[in-house]
């Protein structure tokens, strides 16, 4: 389905990355985790890409985060003001979560954060008996987008464990670092042979996860994946 919106807010989430706010059309309802096509502009100047929806339908708008590139369509979105007109297509995608299984793992990159954090809000909002835990690494601190909204969401939720790693940490951070490996799963989640794993980032990191978990023995049919193709 194709829909018109309008921008309502921007939100800076670390130093290159940004949420875009925008009104949640009347008709347009989606899954925790799906995916919408944006267009910028109109024409031969149109720019369109596809971006994850990071909130969750519990909440009353439409948002997207995406990492700055400093390529054309970042730059159009980071220029988008309160008021601006966007074409949008969707929703799309099967990586979703609605409280199918009682017990996840999740497996994020970077900016792949973005369908997970609506699964998240999801399952806190709707206060789903689902236990999670979330591996979510990244290269430096300040990357982290929705560093202190997770905090906040773990507090709340006991049935909500987050494991932020670091691969390229400074003086300052006191977490846990390097990639996400299997020791790091087996130590944060004894029982992950008995969880279904969403896996999600640059295509590369999600390949990289699933060769992990392939090795630590789970099975394919417990791995759900939503690779971001153009960070390649
Ligand atoms: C299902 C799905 C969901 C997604 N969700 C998100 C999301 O929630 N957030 C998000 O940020 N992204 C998401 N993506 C990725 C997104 O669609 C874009 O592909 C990505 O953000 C890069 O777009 P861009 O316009 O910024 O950069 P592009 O211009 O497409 O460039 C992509 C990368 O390639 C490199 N590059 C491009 N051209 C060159 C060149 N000539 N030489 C060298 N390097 C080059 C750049 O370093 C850049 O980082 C998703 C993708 C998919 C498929």
């Amino acid at each position: 389905m194709d829909f018109e919106t309008t921008v309502t807010e921007s939100i800076q989430r670390t130093r290159n990355i940004i949420s875009v706010r925008f009104a949640k059309p009347e008709g347009f309802e989606y899954l925790p985790g799906q995916y919408i096509f944006i267009s910028i502009g109109r024409g031969d100047a149109e720019l369109r890409k596809p971006l994850s929806i990071s909130c969750s339908p519990t909440e009353g708008f439409l948002e997207v985060t995406k990492r700055l590139t400093g390529h054309p369509f970042s730059n159009a979105l980071a220029l988008l003001k309160e008021g601006d007109k966007v074409k949008f297509k969707g929703p799309l995608g099967y990586f979703t979560f609605l409280g199918e299984y009682k017990k996840i793992g999740m497996l994020s990159g970077g900016i792949g954060i973005t369908p997970l954090r609506s699964m998240i809000k999801y399952i806190i909002d709707k206060m789903l008996d689902t236990d999670v835990v979330l591996f979510y690494s990244n290269s430096y601190e300040d990357d982290i987008a929705f560093e202190k909204e997770f905090e906040d969401l773990e507090k709340k939720s006991p049935k909500l464990i987050i494991v932020s790693t670091v691969t390229r940490p400074g003086p300052s951070w006191t977490g846990i670092t390097g990639r996400i490996s299997a020791d790091m799963i087996k130590t944060h989640l004894p029982d992950y042979k008995d969880r279904v794993f969403y896996v999600s980032g640059p295509t590369k990191m999600v390949d990289s996860s699933l060769n992990l978990l392939k090795e630590m023995n789970v099975l394919e049919a417990q791995i759900k994946k939503e690779s971001f193709t153009g960070y390649d």
